[in-house]
């Protein structure tokens, strides 16, 4: 008998739509990576990947067992933005069926999504490229995508997927984990398992920095599901939800994939379901006002053997579509007179293209967001010496970013008094020590490192700064994490905890 080699297409589309923030252009896209065909390939075979990680995890997951053919389509992704320009999103769709068509027959299709993107007319992308890709591989093949733990989950990619599996980390340290167990699916399916999905919605949103995995609830809750897999259960995927993103699919969800048996599928997802209902007041949190930050920081620069801190601007993390330059904090530490502190990083494109045109070691007045349009990117002035300047480009060397490819456009490292910033042209998340050691900045030595990233900052800077020297600061932004703040037009209501008599039960899914 001869065993045909099975023929895999590989695709992806990753963006997470932050429902206030400005559309994300094809330029958002192709700044992050924007790769097709052998180019795709290329890249996934290359030392340090520009594409998803969970690409690279399905690549070596297949890799690990008999010959297969990869056949790569389109991947793209924009990390965390406002929702895609609607033909932007159009030309993903097309070009990714149209490369299936040209590769069939196919065996099988990897996708890596994130799942909570929107688009600037259609509110389900992620459902509508699945279907997209079902319709033209027929409903017997295998579809599997992973999901980024912030997906906003649709019936829809459920019914349109064979199986979907999110990340079970916040940080996402686990993308290549899941790539793989995407991979092992692939085979099982290919060997004959026909997976069966059941999936619940909860009326429940939860602040962000509410939804670490190191401990609390959120850690308790993936673990409870970790520990009903049996050799009935594929995976079990407990969905944090992007609350910002502001869609009628908003809400945490459970995705339970069983081996063949739906009944069992659907009895451990309305199991886990209960139990998150149950402990939803364990996800309420505390920020800490602006003032105290302000005085803790003024307190760390003056004193060196203090613990150093770490202040989280969570409400402006380009990772959740902030537009990564407010100056709330900024400014309050340069008018209190802050020293040793390092603000990592401010996307400001104009500012940057100054600085590298004034040279390192010159003086000059650093006018912040003078072509920002957002209103809460407030314009901040101040007199500053550039002391680096960079292309931008490194390789990651911890957590999310760890041997990845990423680009930062032109980069600056501007000294105000105390204080030193680094500007950067492509707006990202501070999460990598990458970012501020290829300027020659020495982590260790700063005493208030503030960072815009809501919690992937965790796995980057970890081994400087522990649990407790972390300060998530109270300022206004994008990514707003007092959910009661955020203007809300699209949720379903009632939601828990905007609607606090809001009631669910399994009867309910
Ligand atoms: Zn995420």
């Amino acid at each position: 008998m001869t065993r045909t080699i099975p023929r895999i297409a590989l695709g992806g589309f990753m963006l997470e739509s932050n429902g206030h923030a400005p559309p994300a252009p094809k330029a958002e896209f192709e700044a992050t990576y924007w790769l097709e065909g052998e180019k795709l390939l290329a890249d996934l075979r290359a030392p340090a990947p520009r594409a998803s990680a969970c690409l690279s995890g399905f690549l070596a997951g297949m890799d690990q067992g008999e010959a297969w053919t990869p056949l790569p389509l389109l991947a793209t992704g924009a990390g965390a933005s406002g929702p895609v320009e609607q033909a932007v999103f159009d030309e993903v769709v097309a070009r990714i069926t149209s490369g299936l068509r040209a590769a069939l027959p196919v065996d099988g299709v990897f996708l890596a999504l994130h799942g909570a993107a929107t688009a600037t007319a259609e509110p389900d992308p992620d459902g509508v490229l699945l279907a997209a890709v079902r319709a033209v591989v027929g409903p017997d093949v295998p579809v599997i995508a992973t999901l980024d733990l912030h997906a906003n989950v649709s019936r829809k990619m459920v019914e349109e997927a064979s199986v979907l599996i999110s990340y079970r980390t916040n940080p996402h340290v686990d993308m290549i984990e899941r790539g793989m167990d995407a991979a092992f699916a692939m085979r099982a399916m290919l060997g004959g398992m026909q997976p069966k999905a059941a999936f619940v919605k909860l009326p429940m949103i939860t602040p962000a920095v509410a939804m670490n995995t190191d401990q609390g609830p959120y850690a308790d809750i993936i673990a409870y599901g970790q520990s009903l897999i049996d050799h009935t259960i594929l995976d079990v995927s407990v969905v944090a939800n992007f609350s910002l993103g502001d869609t009628p699919k908003n809400g945490l969800s459970v995705i339970v994939t069983a081996k063949g048996d739906r009944a069992r599928a659907e009895a451990v997802a309305h199991d886990v379901a209960a139990k998150l209902w149950s402990m939803r007041e364990r996800f309420r949190i505390t920020l800490t006002p602006l003032e105290t930050a302000v005085a803790m920081a003024k307190q760390a620069g003056a004193d060196p053997s203090r613990q150093a801190l770490l202040f989280a601007d969570v409400a402006d993390n380009p990772g959740g579509g902030g537009r990564g330059n407010t100056s709330y904090i900024l400014r309050a530490f340069h008018s209190a007179g802050v020293e040793g502190a390092l603000f990592g990083i401010h996307n400001d494109p104009p500012l940057a293209a100054e600085a590298h045109e004034c040279g390192i070691g010159a003086r000059f007045t650093a006018r912040f967001n003078r072509a920002e349009p957002h209103p809460m990117s407030e314009p901040f002035e101040a007199e500053a010496v550039v002391e680096a300047l960079s292309d931008g480009e490194f390789v990651g060397r911890r957590g999310i970013y760890a041997g990845r490819r990423v680009s930062l456009g032109k980069t600056a490292l501007l000294r105000l008094g105390g204080i030193r910033v680094i500007v950067v042209t492509h707006r990202r998340q501070f999460a990598e020590p990458a970012m501020a050691e290829h300027l020659g900045v020495d982590l260790r030595a700063v005493r208030s490192l503030v960072v815009k990233s809501r919690g992937h900052f965790r796995a980057g800077f970890d081994d400087i700064f522990p649990r407790d020297a972390i300060v998530e600061v109270d300022v206004p932004g994008l990514t707003s994490v007092v959910l009661e703040r955020v203007p809300y037009r699209n949720i379903p209501r009632p939601i828990w905890p905007l609607d606090p008599d809001t009631t669910w039960a399994p009867a309910d899914a």
